[in-house]
């Protein structure tokens, strides 16, 4: 198991030992993404704080994102005192942001940035980590506000021009490793790194569930439960699916 990862509970060995999921992963192993990733190390740091119960779901993306990103971290748990203890290091806050689906206030941009007291950032700003929550919109709401330190981070919001490869309860919705790919396109990171995070999330997750997929588009928005998890702005996560968290 990656060693970013803090948690072993009773449940997860309970499936471990039955053989039916992937210690490292959490996968089922006909579908264990261990060994198969390909790996890039972006400048920027990405920190996925995922709800518990995200670590089973079939798609969720935020194990494939730390596998695939060297220098990530996830942690699984719902409150941290702050940045420090959630990263498991020292950290400038003034240098991190929180990624968030909602909030672009001109359509025409993929993505904005505002400060902790909203004051919008010019795009060149520079960051070095961005926090993705990964959660449901209900779960990624409860992180933002189980986690008052967020609202004191800069928020980055997207503006996916591009519909997720999964079903999304929100228009703009996008997995979490699809947001965290769309924001280091953003942030000037190599294309082909974002690419590629597309590209195995397609191959290793979405693919061998298509099946999962169709019938989950098919359940009205209204009664799909969202994960994924998306940043937020003011008290109000903005979860994407998968994408990271609130506001
Ligand atoms: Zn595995």
């Amino acid at each position: 198991m990656p060693t970013s990862i803090v948690h072993r509970t009773a449940s997860i060995s309970k499936r471990v030992d039955k053989g039916k999921t992937c210690p490292a992963c959490l996968r089922p192993l006909a579908q264990c993404i261990c060994g198969t990733t390909v790996a890039f190390a972006p400048a920027v740091r990405i920190l996925i704080l995922q709800h518990p119960q995200e670590r089973y779901k079939l798609l969720s993306s935020a194990m494939l994102a730390h596998l695939a990103l060297k220098g990530s971290v996830l942690r699984v748990g719902l409150s941290w005192k702050n940045l420090a203890h959630a990263l498991g290091e020292e950290a400038d806050a003034e240098k991190w942001a929180v990624l968030f689906l909602k909030g672009i206030k001109e359509p025409s941009r993929k993505i904005e940035m505002f400060s902790p007291k909203n004051r919008l950032l010019p795009i060149t700003s520079h960051f070095s980590g961005i926090i993705v929550i990964d959660g449901s919109w209900k779960q990624a709401k409860a992180t933002w506000w189980r986690n008052p330190w967020l609202l004191k981070l800069n928020r980055i919001t997207l503006n996916p021009d591009h519909p997720s490869l999964r079903g999304q309860s929100k228009r703009h919705g996008l997995a979490t490793i699809e947001a965290i790919a769309l924001a280091l396109d953003c942030l000037g990171e190599n294309v082909a790194t974002g690419a590629s995070l597309r590209k195995q999330y397609e191959e290793l997750i979405v693919r061998p569930n298509a099946a999962l997929v169709r019938r989950q588009s098919r359940v009205p928005a209204r009664r799909r439960k969202f994960r994924g998890a998306a940043p937020a702005s003011s008290p109000t996560p903005t979860v994407g699916r998968p994408i990271s968290s609130p506001p």
